[in-house]
Formats: structure tokens, sequence, C-alpha cells
């Protein structure tokens, strides 16, 4: 008798600081139902495609119900978010005999209504699965753990990675977990441990010298590691929410003692370099343009952090762009930013004429104002490209009707839709190859070392403004639980 397993993906990372995410930003990633899932999906890098490698070589038979991803942004709308949770809702209620769920979420979804959205998906689940149905989850690295979510799954599985590059292998390590359960091989019991702590996104990265990484091959060592599972989640920064915080999962086989022991070992490994992990090093964009313009070859890659595409920024700000004007570099550069309006423009006036218009500021304006700019322009298409790089190995990416503009030797590309540029392949989607160019500008965080790692002779992270600052500090939060370091740097804290 075959064992019969949902599986599903919901994800959004969201930025409250940001426009709100509509149907519209999921429709532009991705968004599958039904049998489109294994198309769209089974030979990409996805977690999807990590629950069918498992899924597929057992006696299961697999029921995939929706699969779906925007670019970050700001909350789900309402309507959105419940049409999404419906659907999914709908499919497992009509489904006879259900063994088990495997759901990817993000695990920082903030819906207009629930500052915790992916609970809110697991808990309408519940309502018509039950409390018997395992729910194998996985979730993004900057997940905001809560105690609503690990009480609602059975097991939580990170990625460990970042850049994300180890999304199929998260897939798998739920997909195995969930066998395990239903083949009554293994009791995976969960616990967690919050910390009152939130580290700024440029120091996330897995494999960069530092403390970052000596706090992960410290929780992965082989001493600590027998665990079933182990997650250690630095959260989404740009969550101005009560419960926002990073977080330990770990997933012991029957032993809560095991899993609460290692959780909070690795908790308060964490906490004691707390200092390290929270202080970052920015240049100041005219700074790194000139240090760029001075090396003897390119790309060198500039990170605008601050409008971070994939960290809910509408990649709206025209504050390198502005900068690289003022400079006029004898060197080429590529730039890019989002701006509907402009792009109509573009498309009225032609190829081959000039425009003349302000660019930019549509979203951000507490941070930053359009600037005016006078070029020629290249091409008005609608454009989209396919990843090249790791993480997202596969997946397309819409960015809308988009202008390419030549200002002397900056070339910027205007898209209509917030994209991510963490891929060569975004510039190359408007005919521009990123090894003729001195200086790429990038808008991200930690993906561009993924995309750019074999063709960048060096990597600059800006200090700007904008509304995914690693100045996480000094952002206009609200509404977050206090006190919370690096906020309060004189708080104690113990388990
Ligand atoms: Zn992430």
């Amino acid at each position: 008798m075959p064992y019969t397993v949902a599986i599903a993906e919901i994800k959004q990372e969201s930025n409250t600081s940001a426009p709100p995410t509509t149907l519209k930003d999921f429709e532009d990633f991705h968004l599958f139902f039904d049998d489109e899932i294994k198309i769209g999906l089974g030979s990409s890098n996805s977690e999807i495609a990590g629950f069918l490698d498992i899924l597929e070589k057992q006696d299961v038979n697999v029921i995939p119900i929706i699969a779906t991803f925007a670019v970050s942004g700001g909350p789900v709308d309402q309507e959105t978010f419940e049409y999404l949770t419906r659907y999914l809702t709908e499919k497992l209620s009509k489904i006879a005999k259900l063994d088990g769920i495997l759901i990817a979420l993000h695990g920082a979804l903030v819906s207009e209504n629930f500052q915790d959205g992916d609970s809110e998906i697991l808990r309408q689940v519940r309502t018509v699965v039950g409390n018997e149905v395992p729910i194998c989850v996985t979730m993004d690295l900057h997940a905001n753990i809560t105690k609503s979510k690990v009480a609602l799954a059975t097991t939580i599985s990170g990625f460990h990675t970042c850049p994300h590059v180890d999304l199929m292998e998260t897939g798998v390590r739920a997909a195995q977990l969930l066998m395990g359960i239903l083949k009554n091989e293994t009791v995976p019991l969960m616990e967690f441990v919050k910390l009152p702590l939130v580290i700024p996104a440029t120091n996330h990265i897995d494999f960069q010298p530092g403390t970052y990484k000596d706090v992960l091959d410290s929780a992965f060592s082989k001493e600590i590691y027998p665990v079933l599972d182990l997650s250690v989640f630095t959260v989404q920064p740009w969550l101005d929410i009560e419960e926002v915080g990073c977080s330990v999962v770990v997933i012991a086989d029957n032993s809560k003692h095991d899993a609460i022991k290692t959780a909070k070992l690795i908790a308060e490994n964490i906490w004691s370099k707390r200092e390290l992990l929270t202080s970052t090093k920015l240049m100041e964009p005219h700074e790194a343009i000139e240090l760029a313009l001075k090396q003897e070859e390119g790309p060198i890659i500039l990170s605008d952090v601050a409008d971070g595409t994939m960290a809910g920024s509408p990649g709206d700000s025209p504050v390198v762009l502005k900068a690289l004007l003022e400079i006029k570099p004898g060197k080429t550069a590529f730039v890019s930013i989002c701006d509907p309006e402009f792009v109509q423009k573009a498309a009225k006036l032609g190829i081959g004429n000039f425009i003349t218009s302000e660019v930019g500021g549509t979203w951000g304006k507490l941070f930053y104002e359009a600037i005016e700019i006078n070029g020629q322009i290249i091409s008005v298409e609608d454009a989209e490209f396919t990843f090249g790089q790791k993480s997202y190995l596969g997946m397309k990416m819409k960015m809308g009707m988009t202008a390419l503009v030549k200002i002397e030797n900056v070339y910027l590309v205007v898209t209509s839709n917030p994209t991510t540029t963490t891929d060569p392949a975004y510039y190359a989607s408007v005919g521009l190859d990123v090894l003729n160019a001195q200086i790429v500008v990038v808008k991200t965080h930690a993906g561009f070392r993924d995309g750019y790692r074999d063709v960048a002779k060096d990597f600059y992270l800006l200090d700007t403004p904008g509304m995914s600052s690693d100045d996480i500090a000094h952002l206009p939060y609200k509404n977050i639980e206090r006190p919370k370091y690096p906020w309060d740097r004189s708080m104690v804290w113990g388990i």
C-alpha cells in the first residue's frame, strides 16, 4: 500500500517597510498548480525538486498542489494570501487518505493581517488535516522562527547556506525526515531557542572567513551534529514586527532532551559573539566607484545593499547611479533601477532617441529622491531571464518591459518589475555582457556572491540609504519587542 504525500510551496520574504506584494509578484517569479509543478520545478534547484527526488524513489503517491515564489517585497495583500492558502487547503481536504505533507515556506512571510503568515498557512492546513498527519517543512535561512511555527510543524529544516545554494538539499532533508516517520524508523522531536538578536545581512555569508562562519562550523561540527536535523536561522532583518530574532532549531530522534541541549549550546555560542556578528564594513559609493576604477581588471561588483531586491526593497534607488554620473567614469559601468513610468516614457520616445527624465525614487521617498538623467535609448523590450547561478538554477524571472539607456559610459537598465540582480543573466537579458564592464552594480546582500563568483574580480558593499539598510539599529522600527541586540547593546540575556 503506497503512502500518499502532498507537496506544496508558498514562499515570499517580507520587508515590512516595502510596498505590498500582490498576486502579480508571485506570477512574475513562479506560480504553478498541480501537474505544472513537476514540469516547472522538477529539474530546478528547488525544495520541490528535493522532495520529488526522495519521494519518487519510494512507494509514494505524490500529489503536487501549488508551488509559488514571489520576489521579496512588502507584506502580501490579504486577498492574494487567502487565494494561495485556500487553493492549498481545499485540495488537501479532498485527499481521502493523506499520510504526510511536505511544504516549502520562506518563514518570513508577513501578510496584511498576519505578522506570522507562515504560521497562519500551517494553522489552516492543520485545521483541514488534523494533528496526526506529519507536516515536514523547509524554510529559508532568513525565516523568523516562532513558537507557533514550531508547534504547528512536525519538523522545520532550514537552508544551511547563504547565498542559498542548498534549496534542493534542504528539500531532500525534509523528505527524508517525513519518510523516516512514515516508515516508523525515527521519531523526530523538535526544539528551538530564539535569541533577542538580529544580525545584519551582509554578515550571513556561510563561506566567508569570520565570526559567522566560525559559529556555523562549530554548530555543524561532528560533536554537535549527531542529531537528525539542525538549522541556524539568522532571520530577515527588515521585519518591524514584535516577535523577530534569530534562532536555532534542532530535531533529535525521540529525545527532546538532546534537541534542547544542542539548541542551547549553539545559541549560547551565537550570543557570546553578538558584537562581532553585528559589526559591518561598508563603503561610501563615491569612494567605492573611484577605487573600482583604479583596479586593472573588472568587473568589480558594487552592491547597493540598502536597495536589495532580494531583501524586499523595490530596487528604485538612484543613489549609486547619481554617484556614477557625478564621477563620469572613464570605463564602462552597468547599473540597474526599477521605474515602470520611466520605461513607458522610453517606449513612447522609441529606440535611438534621447530621453530626459526623472528616474527612481518611486517607493523609497523616505530614503532618497528621483534624479534627472539624459541618455540614449538603446532598447525597450519585454525581458526575462533564467537563473544560471546555483541558487534558483533553472527558474525564470520576469522583469516586465525593460529599457536600456546609455549615458556616456554608464549603461542603465530600467525594469518595470522589482527584479533580483544577483545573476549576470539579468544584464545579459538586455544584451549586456558583465565581462565587458569595469563596474557592475547589483542590489543584494549576499546572492551576488553566488551569481558572480566565477567572474567578479572583487566585491564592494556600499553604505547607502534604503529599506534594506545593513545599519539595522538605525532603521525607524516601532514594533519590535525590546530589549533586542543591536538596538539595546547593554542588554542581558540567558537561557
Ligand atoms: Zn534568505
